[in-house]
């Protein structure tokens, strides 16, 4: 018996070790999706901030031809001059020139002001380029150990599968067929160790004659509250 009990004990063992590798499996493509989906947001953010730049480029575009248009609006009627013929026309030709060139100062000014606005944004673009890479690493680093933590959890999934194939062969059926009813039964868990008189599933007083035929390991014992089979695993755990 004491022979059948120390399998069984390793077969839980690798059981809820099986048990935990499943939950990683299942936990993990939820954290990679959520990684992907704050990189998404990383690259979205500095795109924004790019398209920020775009559109100040574009502005700026637009305000140079406004000046060329307006420079040359100028040269048309400094051209007209030589056609004045009255003294008020001359005067009127005078006001609409300076009108023109006021106009012309003002879209230099602003255009002056994009440029700043431009290389300020560029300044900051290029910090937030630098902020993104970093971001970006660490997403990367997160999700290398994550796959590698999947690798290690699908050899250590096949080893025990193995280990536990062997046990399972090893073990008495009738044995097995009680320990799986249990497991099912009691969160997994089929065989559980008695320490200090408590059984370790339920947390239930064990009396001390049973705890001590427990400790025999001669035969099979349950435990009186949630029927888990018991186990004493020994070394310096007595009492
Ligand atoms: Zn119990």
């Amino acid at each position: 018996m004491k022979e059948q009990l120390e399998l069984l004990w390793e077969l839980q063992k690798i059981d809820l070790d099986l048990k935990q590798i499943k939950e990683e499996r299942d936990r993990f493509p939820k954290e990679m999706k959520k990684l992907e989906e704050k990189q998404n947001l990383e690259k979205e953010r500095f795109q924004k901030e790019k398209e920020k730049l775009e559109s100040l480029e574009k502005e700026r575009r637009k305000k140079e031809r406004d000046l060329l248009m307006e420079q040359d609006k100028i040269k048309k009627a400094e051209g007209k001059m030589s056609e004045v013929k009255t003294n008020k026309e001359y005067q009127a030709l005078l006001t609409e020139i300076e009108t023109i060139k006021e106009s012309a100062g003002r879209i230099e000014e602003e255009i002056l002001m994009v440029l700043e606005e431009i290389d300020e944004t560029k300044k900051h673009l290029m910090k937030k380029e630098k902020e993104m890479k970093a971001n970006l690493e660490k997403i990367e680093a997160e999700r290398k150990r994550i796959e590698e933590r999947l690798a290690e959890g699908e050899r250590a999934w096949k080893e025990k599968m193995e280990r536990k194939d062997v046990l399972s062969k090893q073990i008495d059926s009738s044995l097995i067929k009680l320990y799986n009813t249990l497991k099912e039964k009691r969160q997994g868990i089929g065989i559980v160790s008695v320490k200090k008189e408590t059984c370790q599933g339920c947390f239930v007083h064990v009396p001390p004659q049973m705890f001590i035929e427990v400790q025999k390991t001669n035969s099979l014992i349950r435990c009186p509250n949630c029927n888990r089979i018991l186990y004493f695993e020994g070394d310096g755990e007595k009492g």
